[in-house]
């Protein structure tokens, strides 16, 4: 889940917030209870993973005929779960 910065332009106040992506942002200071508080710009802890496509895809170990001769350098490493890429 990622962390979302939340910073109050009324009291000052900054705090880091958990939410799920799908939350509604808050808009409510903790502190001072006003309408001026914000996400800011800068988002600690959150960081976007790969996407997946490579698991998607060849989850089954079955390929399209029409797959290309050139296989992704990433591939081998990616079936067998150590990849950092694979996500
Ligand atoms: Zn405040």
């Amino acid at each position: 889940m990622p962390i979302y910065a939340y910073g109050c332009s009324s009291c000052g106040l900054q705090q880091d917030v958990m939410q799920k992506m799908s939350d509604t942002p808050l808009t409510t200071c903790p502190e001072c209870g006003k309408e001026t508080f914000s996400k800011q710009l800068t988002a600690a802890g959150f960081q976007l993973k790969g996407s997946g496509y490579y698991a998607t895809d060849f989850k089954n170990g079955s390929r399209p005929k029409t797959a290309p001769k050139t296989e992704p350098a990433c591939a081998p490493c990616a079936e067998s779960g150590s990849c950092p890429m694979a996500g």
